[in-house]
């Protein structure tokens, strides 16, 4: 039988580790006893360690060990809880290197990237661990006599928390903090591409001191552990990040068990550059937002929407910059753009490479990149389409990779209706120098989050994280928005009068 490790501590089989769930407190082996791999994308003979490869058995007893766990865990008052979401964020601040180079070799991201994922999770840490002392209901005048009037607010239950890989530690912490502070206990399933991530982060929290059960970790299948969680009626709340392809799927077995569940989903995200932009600094921003993550960001800018007057000043500067971006492992600190996750990521992209051929014309990029070392990774090229309309399908469409399309139009109107139309509705910017139409852009765009000349990304966790239309169903990551996924509201009544007051009804006179 595998031994299993926690850390890198216990190794097995030609020195590669393999890793527990972590159930009730303790590492353990999955029932069915299968394992998978995980491997660095930018070279793919680099074997990180095997991972158990969970099941609806395994799921069912990571539940069974949060419903134990809930009843202790909500009785802990919640500024208790808060410290020990603070213990957590000072552990990750403290093995902050080791998690960021953990990231960029599980999937790739560039090191400067990872760091800041993880800064991301130590600081909604900080911020929920504040949390823990406000948590705050009202307190307002009932509309009776000697009649005291207040809501609060209280934990669900048992909470699924499922996450994709391209913020493996930022997103499990954006969702499993404010879940944890509000005192519901968590059932985690981590992306198969991160799980080393996820089980690093684990540790942490284990040793930050949240109690047996509290938190429990199952690696393994979408479809076999994803499904269990979700189908479970033990576990009342779903907080679910990835593709809107699965998150409707989720949807539908939810709500037929009328679930609490917030989804994060898709994004095609545009920058509306203006005449009178500083062409500069939006080529920073447009470059840092395609290509940044490789263009794995749920934020990442997919679609430049640009006044026809200025497009060819914009595109040169675009395509200088483009093919002066160095690929390689994200490990390197000269690399600018690291692979995508895996060759299913690079299928894809290729494939609207060919789409995009058909309906705009390449700049740069359009091809693997496979010279020298990229060849044992899955490396894409950053790429650039010019002259796209905004109804064509790599302007509507999420790719998720390192493709950009610009988009020419005449003017301010053409460029809000172009922006707005899409399907999704996640993050947006103007680059421009006149004052009203930023304005009128923080009024018009339909996007959760809007920046005004900057990129598309760089959301910071104190305010609200989520997107319009079917990028996702209403629901907000970070700031104090996020306590309201994992929170039920509770009306109270305190009558002090010695009488019986019907409201809506007059007291009848003494
Ligand atoms: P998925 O939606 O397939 O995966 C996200 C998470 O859901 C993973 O943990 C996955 O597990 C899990 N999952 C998969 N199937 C089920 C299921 N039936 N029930 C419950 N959970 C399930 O996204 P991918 O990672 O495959 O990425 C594909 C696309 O998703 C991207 O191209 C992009 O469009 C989008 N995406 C968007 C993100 C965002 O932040 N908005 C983030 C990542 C992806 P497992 O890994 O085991 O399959």
């Amino acid at each position: 039988m595998a031994e299993i490790a926690t850390a890198a501590a216990a190794l097995t089989r030609q020195g590669v580790p393999t890793f527990g769930l972590f159930i009730g407190g303790e590492w353990v082996e999955s029932t069915g006893g299968q394992t998978f791999e995980s491997r660095n994308p930018a070279d793919r003979r680099d074997l990180i360690g095997r991972f158990q490869a969970g099941t609806a058995a395994d799921a069912a007893r990571a539940i069974r060990a949060a419903e134990t766990a809930f009843p202790v865990w909500r009785a802990m008052p919640a500024p208790k809880r808060g410290e020990i979401l603070y213990a957590f964020g000072q552990l990750m601040a403290q093995h902050k290197e080791r998690l960021a180079q953990a990231m960029t070799r599980e999937m790739g991201k560039v090191i400067a990237e990872a760091r800041g994922d993880v800064q991301e999770g130590i600081d909604i840490a900080f911020l929920m661990a504040g949390e823990g002392r406000r948590m705050f209901g009202d307190t307002v005048p009932s509309e009776l006599p000697d009649k005291w009037a207040m809501s609060i607010r209280q934990p669900i239950g048992v909470a699924g928390i499922i996450t994709p890989w391209n913020f493996p530690i930022a997103i499990p912490c954006w969702k499993m903090m404010p879940a944890l502070v509000a005192g519901n206990t968590v059932v985690f399933k981590p992306a198969s591409d991160t799980p080393h991530c996820a089980t690093l982060l684990v540790e942490l929290m284990a040793e930050a001191g949240f109690p047996p059960g509290t938190v429990n970790l199952v690696t393994g299948s979408g479809a076999e552990v994803g499904d269990a969680i979700v189908e479970s009626p033990d576990v009342a709340v779903i907080s679910f990040t990835g593709s809107s392809a699965t998150g409707k799927h989720i949807a539908e077995r939810a709500g037929r068990r009328l679930k609490r569940l917030s989804l994060e989903l898709g994004g095609k995200n545009g920058v509306v550059v203006l005449a009178d932009a500083d062409l500069d600094l939006a080529t920073d921003g447009i470059l840092w937002s395609a290509f940044g993550t490789t263009g794995q960001r749920c934020t990442a800018c997919s679609r430049v929407i640009v006044d026809r007057t200025v497009v060819d000043r914009l595109l040169g500067r675009l395509e200088t910059r483009a093919r002066a971006l160095r690929l390689g492992s994200g490990a390197d600190p000269s690399v600018d753009v690291g692979p995508l996750i895996n060759a299913g990521a690079v299928d894809k992209v290729a494939g609207y490479i060919d789409i995009g051929r058909s309906e705009g014309e390449l700049i740069v990029g359009g091809e693997r990149a496979t010279a020298g070392d990229l060849a044992h990774g899955h490396f894409f090229a950053p790429t650039i389409f010019s002259g796209v309309r905004p109804m064509d399908r790599i302007g509507q469409e999420e790719i998720f990779g390192p493709v950009l399309s610009v988009i020419p139009v005449d003017g301010y109107d053409a460029a809000v209706i172009a922006l707005n139309q899409t399907r999704y509705g996640l993050s947006s910017s103007i680059f421009t120098s006149d004052a009203n139409a930023a304005f009128r852009a923080m009024r018009d765009f339909e996007t959760g989050i809007v920046y005004i000349n900057a990129g598309t990304t760089g959301a910071e966790t104190h305010l609200p994280f989520g997107g319009w239309k079917e990028t996702g169903n209403g629901h907000r990551e970070a700031g104090h928005a996020a306590l309201d996924t994992y929170l039920e509201w509770k009306s109270i009544y305190v009558d002090f009068s010695g009488k019986l007051h019907r409201a809506q009804i007059a007291t009848p006179p003494d």
